[in-house]
């Protein structure tokens, strides 16, 4: 007596197909589960024991043993409970085999026979629609099943109702198109901002070319302010990339709701925060804020507050857009391209840059620097200090620019990144290699030189002048220029200068 379920495991973000074998065989009672088991799904065999019994039907008293193939990669998570007990009922000929095999289950069983949802069923759902199953779930799973076109769906409360439906009594729910919410107006807008124009044009261009941006000054300077309302600057997600998003929120299980939205992410995690809560990991590797931020902002308030392990660890996902977890001797990436903020005090006390006396001995404001570290900082293509905010003037002659005009400008200098360079992930300036900066962003003459004579006179290094090259092409994006003129150049210089003692970290 033999049965097959189809289901659906989780490496990573992305949904692998699994087949959960039951064989019934003479001998002693008992109940052996192999094929990489991970400790949960060991746990399994209870679970699934006591939601048989409880829904009414038989559990098999005879030699079972349970075969989750392939076995090269080890299954966690509860979600193999519905397979399992499927595939046990099948096999002991209580429903019909053939028709098992045609359906992916995935779900959690409680004791008396509730199905639950778990984590990563977008990415469930869409191997499963893939490779041609229709699918059993929880309804509390149907939020984001939904959102997965052509995909055959049941969704079933008990594990009574997930054996109506392999028995052909309960009919499916088939959704033909995705559903998309429609791109929300960011609540917080940059006309709230008055004054600050250096700053904000410093954000503007950081959203057009995706450059690293560190905001530095004193408490109440308005850097959070900006670094929380970067993302209106930001275009809306592609249909494409919304699913991209909503997957890797699926795969941390942060709602079973989260329907692909075209709103970017936003994640500006506190400065306690682990470094692999930043970065991910864990004994079942999820995404972490790194991942969840995926095509949206990362802000780091209180940068240097954070972890030195949190900190060296974003070097990766700053220069490659992705994350390698190493697990069990195995490696898992998740995506991770970011438009990277950072806010920063600049000393302890918080006195430098207004008009008091830092208070600061030279040993504390440098342990300070330290705990940014000198790599990242080299990867930050924007420097800008941003000075404490003066009371505005009550009868304000004009409203400041809105996050929406600035944003139709990020718009144009994305379009035209992208003609550049056709059908490429990640398009963006901040990407581009020496080569990319010779082909794509020629310089003209006086442009040229203007950059040489800082070489010289600022004493860069050549990966200093590289940055600069790509922030002036982002300028000259901006402002609807071919090749890159001087003053591009000459502003892109203005946001080299680190502030404070900055360059004193090692
Ligand atoms: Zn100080």
């Amino acid at each position: 007596m033999f049965a097959r379920v189809p289901s659906v495991g989780l490496v990573g973000v992305e949904g692998r197909l699994v087949h959960v074998e039951v064989s019934i065989g003479t001998g002693l009672p008992r109940f052996e589960i192999v094929g990489l088991p991970g400790s949960e799904v060991r746990e399994a065999k209870e679970r699934v024991r006591a939601a048989i019994e409880n829904s009414g039907y038989p559990f098999p008293l005879r030699r079972m043993t349970a075969n989750l193939t392939p076995a090269a990669w080890k299954k966690e998570g509860s979600g193999w409970d519905l397979p399992l007990a499927l595939a046990i009922l099948a096999a002991a000929g209580v429903i019909p085999v053939e028709r098992a095999a045609r359906m992916v289950a995935v779900g959690e069983l409680t004791l008396d026979g509730d199905v639950k949802d778990v984590r990563g069923m977008l990415p469930v759902a869409r191997t499963a629609q893939r490779q041609g199953f229709s699918l059993i779930c929880s309804t509390d799973s149907l939020g984001l099943v939904e959102t997965v076109p052509d995909l055959e769906t049941f969704p079933v409360r008990t594990l009574r109702e997930a054996v109506n439906v392999i028995q052909g009594t309960l009919s499916p729910r088939t959704i033909r198109r995705a559903t998309h919410v429609s791109d929300p107006e960011p609540s917080e807008d940059f006309a709230d901002l008055v004054g600050m124009e250096y700053a904000k044009r410093a954000c503007e261009i950081a959203a057009a070319g995706w450059h690293p941006l560190l905001l530095a000054g004193p408490p109440g300077s308005g850097k959070t302010a900006l670094g929380g309302r970067m993302i209106g600057l930001l275009p809306p997600l592609n249909a494409e990339e919304a699913v991209e998003v909503a997957n890797i929120h699926s795969a941390a299980h942060l709602s079973t709701h989260v329907n692909p939205s075209l709103r970017r992410p936003f994640r500006s995690p506190h400065h306690t925060i682990s470094a692999p809560g930043l970065l991910g990991g864990g004994s079942h590797p999820r995404p972490g804020e790194v991942s969840l931020a995926h095509r949206g902002v990362l802000f780091l308030d209180e940068f240097p507050e954070f972890s030195r392990a949190a900190v060296e660890g974003l070097r990766q996902p700053l220069e490659s857009r992705e994350i390698t977890v190493v697990r069990n001797q195995i490696p898992v990436t998740f995506p991770a391209q970011i438009l990277f903020v950072a806010g920063a005090n600049l000393c302890p006390c918080g006195r430098q840059g207004t008009d008091e006396p830092c208070r600061c001995s030279p040993a504390l404001l440098q342990r300070y620097y330290n705990r940014m570290s000198a790599p990242i900082l080299d990867r930050i293509d924007l420097f800008v200090e941003v000075a404490r905010l003066r009371l505005a003037p009550l009868a304000q002659a004009e409203r400041p620019e809105s996050s929406r005009v600035i944003r139709a400008r990020v718009e144009r200098a994305w379009v035209r990144q992208q003609r550049r360079k056709p059908g490429c992930s990640f398009p963006f300036n901040a990407g581009y290699s020496l080569q990319d900066l010779q082909t794509r962003a020629p310089l003209s003459p006086a442009a040229g030189q203007l950059l040489e004579a800082a070489y010289h006179r600022m004493g860069l290094s050549t990966r200093a002048v590289y940055r600069i090259w790509r922030v002036a092409r982002t300028i000259a994006d901006l402002a609807g220029h071919t090749g890159v003129e001087r003053e591009d150049v000459a502003e892109a210089l203005q946001y080299r200068r680190r502030p404070g003692n900055f360059d004193g970290a090692q």
